[in-house]
């Protein structure tokens, strides 16, 4: 099944979210057939958690550590998001990478924890600009998954990935959907070669700059299993309409 996922990022406190999920859910209708799911900040997890449930929209974090617990200020471990129902966790996005410094092997490191807690992570990889103009996508987005599945490559089926070209998150310009498509294809055969027994559960997000005008676009190859959505996942209308584009 598709996943239509929000990445809310450092927006919205408790109140604005509530008015937010009220209105998201008078705007769905059928949703046996996609997967809908919000990461709202941290802040709203614990009120999410009582909103959504026995809806049809599930919840996710949009960053964790990898420890459980202990001397680690201002962290956020996997068991305490799960006891907030969250089913997924983004790990790796780009803001995390080159905001925040997180190397591929931290990256691994929140799978692997994510993983032992039964959360489902949505593991972000994508090329800067200056990578894809000196034609190292493909190369960078290998470094990138193979480092971050090391270990872990037989539990491939147990983790989405989101391509995400970090010249197209938050800019306007998304990636045209046929490079998305040779992307995703190229990600697809490279976890099948990482893990050979994969089931096919792994899913290949896009994400970048996706609104409701060229979500249709990218949802028309069967290759597009999902989105992840920033900017335009902000207003419940703009969200509806993407959940809906195929
Ligand atoms: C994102 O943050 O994951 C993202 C894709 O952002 P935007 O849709 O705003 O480009």
């Amino acid at each position: 099944m598709r996943l239509i996922a929000a990445n809310w990022k450092m927006n919205k406190g408790i109140h604005e979210a509530q008015e937010y999920i009220r209105k998201l859910l008078s705007l769905l209708k059928t949703t046996e057939d996609r997967e809908i799911l919000i990461c709202p900040p941290f802040t709203a997890l614990c009120e999410l958690k009582n909103l959504l449930k026995e809806t049809p929209i599930k919840l996710g974090a949009q960053n964790c550590y990898y420890k459980k617990s202990g001397a680690f200020t201002g962290e956020i471990s996997p068991p305490m998001l799960k006891e907030l129902n969250c089913e997924y966790i983004i790990v790796g996005h780009s803001e995390r990478r080159h905001i925040f410094g997180e190397d591929d092997e931290l990256i691994n490191k929140k799978l692997i924890a994510c993983l032992e807690e039964g959360l489902r992570p949505i593991l972000c990889v994508g090329e800067r600009l200056e990578e894809r103009s000196a034609g190292m996508t493909f190369k960078v987005i290998e470094t990138q998954l193979r480092l971050a599945l090391s270990g872990i490559e037989d539990y491939t089926d147990s983790i989405d990935i989101a391509y995400e070209p970090v010249w197209a998150i938050g800019t306007g310009v998304p990636a045209t959907p046929e490079d998305a498509v040779s992307v995703h294809r190229f990600i697809k055969d490279l976890i099948r070669e990482i893990n050979p027994s994969l089931k096919g559960d792994t899913r290949i997000l896009y994400g970048g700059s996706v609104k409701p005008s060229n979500a249709p676009e990218f949802m028309k190859f069967e290759e597009i299993e999902g989105l992840l959505v920033g900017g335009a996942s902000l207003e419940p209308e703009s969200f509806a309409q993407i959940v809906y584009s195929f």
